[in-house]
């Protein structure tokens, strides 16, 4: 699945690097851009936000799902136009607010940031159409709601929906909801959509004038360990497809936007990390990697967590810094019949910094490498690389036509 001979030459000039393949990505976006009639699809910068990487993403099309400022700016110099910018996030500031306000369309996630907003507006004497983000009566699988931090509770927006339309310079164009990511029936999303639909029926209703837009969030899973069912994606893509048409008369105006980031960029990206030492002590013998927590945390967290979950406990609510006990794969490039019991741990002074405990590996000697799988989202983002002033690993992008660019020094700046 990934390309072997870049990561052989690119470990000649780095100790430890994330590789994106630009082939990946393209596969996964035209597997929606096939698929769906009727959708569009917006990426979740966040889960990676490598300019060469949205860049990709964006020239097929896509729009943005901001979870910041930040990324609402990114989106804007990468060139993509406003109503394809969509913010939504929990507790933004005023700060935010005002700075992100010309550059996209914001969804707002609480009644007072309707109120921040309307504030900005009348001082500037313009009107600002937003979303707003709903807290909803349903999950994936209930019939009914969860209290939650994100969005206002379908309830409570019914019941303050007069006194928005009253608002001057406030305008509610759209709907957002995101329960939940990586699921992997298509039919438990499909019924989510109808769920959706059927909400959004009911909020235009009570709000006398058409809806623009309706963005159902994220849940398109992916595949991470090897006894994952992938999600049938043309099966759920006709499924949707059919939904959009049923409903295209009573919401005429709407377009339909989903969310996705782990389902566009995950299996484009591996994380390479190196041998940089080897020791037995007392019956364990020890690999010892270069950034491997502070470089790709991860896979040190599934070991955290299965270390403090109790039996049988099915930890939850954990994404995306938890996705499943096998979530990663660690490949070795070794071509031996020689095998050994290992445990990888990395290069920091802490003994939290341990990836696989007691697993069956090709026999490795310093200066082998170790692939490890699933790292083209919520990868490098999620890690802590300030840990120790480590070098940091390289971020590198692998082109179409076999060149790699290096986007490591691009990603810092982000922020600037
Ligand atoms: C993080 C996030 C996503 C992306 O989730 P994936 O599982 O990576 O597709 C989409 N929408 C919202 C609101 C999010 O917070």
């Amino acid at each position: 699945m990934f390309n072997q001979s870049s990561v052989l030459q690119q470990a000649q000039q780095h100790e430890s690097f994330y590789l994106y393949d630009e082939s990946q990505i393209l596969k996964h976006t035209s597997q929606l851009n096939q698929n769906f009639s009727g959708v569009e699809f917006l990426y979740s910068i966040k889960a990676n936000p490598n300019p060469m990487v949205v860049k990709t993403v964006f020239n097929q099309g896509l729009g943005a799902d901001a979870a910041s400022l930040a990324e609402v700016l990114l989106s804007n110099k990468l060139g993509i136009q406003k109503d394809k910018v969509y913010y939504s996030a929990p507790g933004k500031s005023t700060y935010d607010l005002e700075n992100a306000i010309d550059y996209c369309t914001i969804i707002v996630d609480s009644l007072t940031e309707v109120q921040s907003i309307q504030k900005i507006a009348a001082q500037r004497g313009i009107v600002v159409e937003i979303g707003v983000r709903i807290n909803p009566n349903f999950t994936f699988y209930k019939q009914s709601g969860i209290s939650s931090k994100f969005g206002i509770d379908a309830e409570i927006l019914f019941e303050n929906l007069d006194n928005l339309k009253q608002l001057q310079n406030v305008k509610i164009i759209g709907l957002h909801v995101h329960v939940q990511s990586q699921e992997l029936k298509a039919d438990v999303l499909e019924k989510y959509y109808e769920n959706m639909f059927a909400l959004s029926i009911s909020v235009q209703e009570k709000l006398g004038s058409p809806l623009q837009f309706l963005n159902f969030g994220s849940g398109l899973g992916i595949s991470y360990s090897q006894s994952d069912v992938p999600l049938d994606i043309v099966t759920l893509g006709n499924a949707t497809t059919k939904l959009v048409q049923t409903f295209k008369e009573q919401l005429p105006h709407a377009r339909i936007f989903i969310e996705t980031g782990r389902f566009v960029v995950s299996k484009s990206g591996v994380y390479v990390t190196r041998v940089l030492d080897k020791k037995v002590s007392r019956e364990t013998t020890y690999i010892i990697l270069s950034n491997t927590l502070n470089g790709f945390i991860r896979p040190s967290m599934i070991q955290m967590f299965m270390g403090v979950a109790a039996d049988g406990e099915e930890l939850t609510g954990l994404e995306p810094l938890f996705t499943s006990k096998n979530a990663f794969e660690f490949l070795t490039l070794k071509d031996t019949e020689e095998y050994e019991i290992v445990t990888l741990t990395g290069n920091l002074c802490t003994s939290a910094d341990v990836i696989a405990k007691d697993i069956r590996l090709p026999k490795l000697v310093q200066d082998d490498l170790i692939v490890i799988t699933n790292a083209g989202s919520y990868a490098a983002v999620l890690s802590p690389m300030q840990f120790a002033s480590m070098r940091h690993p390289a971020q590198l992008f692998l082109k179409k036509d076999g060149s790699v660019v290096d986007a490591t020094e691009f990603v810092q700046a982000i922020n600037d």
